[in-house]
């Protein structure tokens, strides 16, 4: 059964297709089953204050006033006026006219059965270039590469280019990270046409997948797991519901062949994950 002719078009944003790659059953529970449990308050939290960072940056960027929410916050503030030094030219731009620029730009892509959608956090174009902005306000992360290689990186980009008459060559995707102490970094991608055909493989291949996978779900299958032992099952919400929170039958050889006949660290974790039962 085709998808589309049991249900509208199905959205999809570069965190589900992050997910999706990561494990597609981790998407059946989320996004199908919505059984996910709510965030720890810690989360919660860091989530807040990232949200309003990012509304404020819109209020600024839209010329309204944002001081009385400095004054009354000053992990924004700090945030903030960091930013300002370090990136001055993208809060007080020059205008000229012919640079278009917009907060929370919203883009959809049709692709097979799919909507795919994207928001930029900052669109910077003029009649040269596109750029891409994403505020971050975590650390910056150690490793560039996955960031590269992340579905929101590659998507975004991806989608520019196709809804757009920029060449590849001419779309960036840069993030800045505000948090990294308190001094903000960035990190810039460029794109190229051999980066889109790549990226354009890949999430054809994906879109195919989740086609097939949805077909089995609806006739009573099950989206496939990732293999046992797997890393993305260790810190996993629904390792009890996947049976991935006993040891491993590898584990388990591990065990019997110890000379003393029980490794600790094995033990250990096998008790943690009884606890969390
Ligand atoms: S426990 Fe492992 S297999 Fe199950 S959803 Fe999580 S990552 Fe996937």
């Amino acid at each position: 059964m085709k998808i589309s002719a049991q249900t509208q078009l199905l959205r999809l944003s570069q965190g589900q297709l992050n997910l999706l790659e990561r494990c597609p059953r981790q998407f059946q529970h989320t996004y199908l089953e919505q059984l996910h449990s709510p965030c720890d308050p810690e989360h919660e939290e860091r989530q807040t204050l990232g949200s309003r960072f990012h509304l404020l940056m819109q209020q600024q960027q839209m010329g309204l006033p944002i001081d009385l929410f400095l004054l009354e916050d000053p992990q924004l503030n700090s945030w903030m006026k960091a930013f300002a030094n370090a990136a001055p030219d993208i809060l007080t731009p020059t205008t000229n006219g012919q640079t278009f620029r917009e907060s929370e730009h919203y883009r959809i892509l049709q692709v097979q059965d799919y909507l795919i959608t994207v928001i930029y956090d900052l669109l910077i174009a003029d009649n040269q270039q596109a750029q891409i902005l994403d505020w971050k306000t975590y650390p910056k992360p150690p490793n560039k590469r996955n960031l590269e290689q992340n579905w929101q990186t590659r998507l975004y980009m991806y989608v520019l280019a196709e809804t757009s008459d920029y060449l590849p060559e001419n779309i960036s995707m840069t993030y800045w990270f505000v948090q990294s102490d308190g001094n903000p970094q960035n990190i810039k991608f460029n794109y190229s046409i051999s980066q889109h055909n790549q990226t354009e493989k890949r999430l054809h291949r994906l879109l195919n997948d989740l086609t097939k996978w949805l077909e089995c779900y609806y006739q009573g299958g099950q989206f496939p797991q990732v293999p046992e032992g797997s890393k993305a099952c260790d810190y996993c919400q629904y390792a009890t519901r996947c049976e991935r929170d006993q040891p491993t039958s590898e584990q388990m050889s591990a065990i019997k062949s110890t000379s003393y006949g029980i490794d600790n660290n094995l033990l250990n974790l096998a008790r943690i994950q009884e606890i969390t039962l």
